[in-house]
């Protein structure tokens, strides 16, 4: 019995315990409940549990939407990031980028592009980059600069760094990359185009100054000199000449305003009437002319163009086969088909020849593989140029190959017209 009355305490107490403990757990979950209702409401009325728990569901699909909202419009800001020519680079206080798009791995050649989280050490090699963005990061001031870089490949780049205050304690910079290559390539090539202008015009002038002022001081007693001086200063002003009909011709050809008049041509009509004008001077040089086009070969082209693109190359020819002071001395002027398609007009000769490193470099402005045998021959550093434009102007290409010493071949290749040749005049649309 008295077991009996012991186990009934025992169990009254602990039940007791039990109580208190589960009303204090509801009570602390309400007072929570509570406590989220009032945010939730952001009243100090009670919110039924009920109604909390369909709030916190609208809250949650709320939430969804807004967060697919958010990934969405990130994600069409990469798109657009993506497809903005200029390279856009943002980089956290850290220095570690958190936004890039692919051109700024293209300008700076880097293979990898998943750049966020990397520190700008880690990917950009370009000491000037770096320390721009470094020096703009830890000043966090407005900045501009332009760099050049060699890796992948020569570029000049124009950057600028905004510092942008995202919210409190985020701090970034966004370093905008602008390709200026073109630009900076077009300004350096009218510098010096202008400096080789005035180059070329200047030698001559000088030599036409210095020997008109000798002949005036000269009491013209010795008439050989006299002659002599005059001879220099009528070859020195055609040249001048020269170079300023290749500069007039050379820029209307670039801006197009050269008329082509297009017909149908019979290549071996061009040899001939090259070979007819550079005959005498061939003889007078010593260098042997040999024609080999015989057969109609019919190109669709400007007549006069073609003249003058073939005579610069068979006058080089000449003048630089002249220049050999021994040997054969022979200047080869041939056309042929070489395909369906394609057709040639080859310039060879036994002349000095051509080094293989100037080769690449001959049909720019001015190149000149020897500046004082040029201006002995008369040249302006221009023909090439020239030739090179005309020949693109017909869908051709021009080709050289040299060796030095030995000779050189130049060989313009032009598609066929037709391989029936058409009648005199027939003219082909456009
Ligand atoms: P240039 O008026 O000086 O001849 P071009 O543009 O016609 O200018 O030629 C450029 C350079 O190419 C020349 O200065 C010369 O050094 C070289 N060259 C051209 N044709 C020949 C050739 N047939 N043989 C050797 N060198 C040549």
């Amino acid at each position: 019995m008295e077991f009996f009355l012991i186990l009934f305490v025992v169990l009254s107490v602990l039940f007791f315990v039990l109580f208190v403990f589960f009303y204090f757990l509801h009570k602390r979950n309400l007072k929570i409940l509570k406590g989220i209702s009032h945010i939730i409401s952001d009243s100090e009325e009670n919110i039924p549990i009920i109604k909390m728990i369909d709030v916190l569901k609208e809250m949650k699909a709320n939430l969804e939407t807004r967060y697919s909202e958010a990934t969405k419009s990130r994600e069409n800001m990469r798109i657009i990031l993506q497809n903005v020519s200029d390279g856009i680079l943002i980089v956290d206080s850290e220095g570690k980028v958190t936004i890039n798009n692919s051109a700024v791995c293209e300008f700076l050649g880097i293979e990898n592009c998943v750049l966020e989280g990397k520190k700008l050490v880690e990917i950009v090699e370009n000491y000037d980059m770096l320390n721009f963005i470094d020096k703009n990061l830890k000043e966090f001031t407005n900045g501009s600069t332009e760099i050049s870089i060699v890796y992948p490949q020569r570029r000049y780049l124009k950057c600028d760094a905004i510092p942008v205050i995202l919210k409190e304690n985020e701090h970034v910079l966004i370093v905008v990359i602008k390709d200026i290559t073109s630009e900076r390539e077009l300004d350096n090539f009218r510098r010096e185009f202008i400096s080789n202008v005035s180059h070329e015009l200047k030698t001559p002038l000088t030599s036409i100054h210095g020997y008109a002022e000798t002949l005036l001081d000269d009491d013209f007693k010795d008439v050989e000199t006299v002659k002599h001086f005059l001879e220099i200063i009528e070859n020195e002003s055609a040249r001048m000449s020269r170079l300023i009909n290749d500069l007039l011709d050379l820029q209307k050809l670039e801006e197009g305003k050269t008329k082509f008049e297009f017909q149908n041509i019979d290549l071996s009509k061009i040899v001939d009437y090259v070979s007819r004008i550079v005959k005498p001077m061939a003889d007078s040089l010593g260098v042997e002319l040999k024609i080999s086009c015989n057969k109609e070969i019919y190109v669709y082209g400007d007549f006069d163009r073609l003249v003058q693109a073939v005579l610069n190359l068979t006058d080089n020819a000449i003048k630089y086969t002249a220049q050999k002071e021994s040997g054969v001395k022979s200047v080869e002027v041939s056309c042929e088909i070489i395909n369906e398609n394609e057709c040639q007009i080859r310039v060879k000769d036994t002349g000095i020849g051509i080094p293989s490193d100037a080769l690449s470099r001959l049909f720019e402005r001015f190149y000149r593989v020897d500046k004082a045998r040029s201006r002995k021959v008369g040249g302006t550093g221009l023909g090439l140029s020239i030739v090179k434009m005309i020949v693109e102007a017909h869908n051709g290409q021009i080709k050289v190959s040299s060796e030095l010493g030995k000779g050189s071949e130049f060989t313009i290749i032009l598609p066929i017209l037709s391989k029936v040749s058409p009648k005199n005049g027939d003219s082909i649309p456009a």
